[in-house]
């Protein structure tokens, strides 16, 4: 049995359930998805999240989640699963800036991060609430050509720079966080890769990147779980959750 939880701190953590119990009802008959046992949890407590064998981070505010975290004692025990235990964790949007070593800082401060993806995110790239669009993105399923997957951005942020051990001991750039260092965590466990980016769309500069993935840490600057279209959960709890745990 697998417990998959889901960060329900704030945010949009009931879409991301039932979109995890849609790929998991909709999955064909024999498949991994299909004769696997998952249970679906959200997760409010450090309790909770131990019973929890993978996570998703939801979309959201990442300084509310953040502050949240920390006040009901989540964030250590966070900082735990994913970069010394390093079970499978997505997160979406504002998920995909807590998750990353360093962000750019938030205008009323107060920002802590998770970590884990060496990466440095920018949040609020593409601007404020009304420059949010919608366009398809090439994602790694099959037949992705003939039905594209629609990733809606909402204040999405991009991943700006893929960070070197060097950036990790250099000191902090000005307008940016950075997750603390933690006790047996070493620095390039795995290689960063890129799952997606921006292609040429309305306007915007194409090769923004948009999906990454560095080992258990799957990280997404759109909302998959704003779209009827279960594939991306599918392929997440396949690839990164079982294809993990089944090694
Ligand atoms: N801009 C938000 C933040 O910085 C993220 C937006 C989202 O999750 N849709 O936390």
């Amino acid at each position: 049995d697998i417990t998959v939880g889901i960060l329900a701190l704030q945010g949009a953590f009931l879409e991301h359930k039932l979109h995890l119990q849609k790929a998991i009802g909709h999955a064909s008959p024999g498949s991994s998805l299909d004769t696997t046992n998952f249970e679906i949890i959200e997760v409010r407590t450090p309790e909770q999240l131990a019973s929890a064998d993978a996570l998703v981070i939801p979309g959201g505010e990442s300084t509310a989640i953040s502050l949240i975290a920390e006040r009901t004692g989540l964030l250590e025990p966070l900082r735990q699963f994913v970069r010394v235990d390093r079970k499978p964790v997505w997160g979406t949007c504002a998920g995909l800036i807590l998750l990353s070593d360093e962000a750019s800082k938030a205008k009323k401060g107060g920002q802590e991060l998770i970590g884990g993806l060496h990466v440095r995110c920018q949040r609020n790239h593409f601007g404020r609430q009304a420059e949010s669009f919608e366009c398809n993105l090439p994602l790694p399923f099959e037949g992705e050509e003939d039905h594209p997957f629609k990733a809606v951005f909402i204040r999405a942020p991009i991943v700006e720079k893929i960070l070197t051990s060097a950036d990790a001991t250099a000191d902090v750039t000005e307008g940016v966080v950075r997750a603390p260092k933690m006790d047996r965590e070493l620095f390039d466990r795995t290689e960063i890769e890129v799952i997606s980016s921006l292609p040429q769309t309305q306007g915007k500069e194409a090769g923004d990147i948009v999906a990454v993935r560095q080992g258990n840490i799957f990280g997404t600057s759109f909302h998959p779980e704003l779209t009827p279209d279960v594939r991306l959960h599918a392929w997440w709890l396949r690839e990164c959750v079982l294809g993990r745990s089944e090694r």
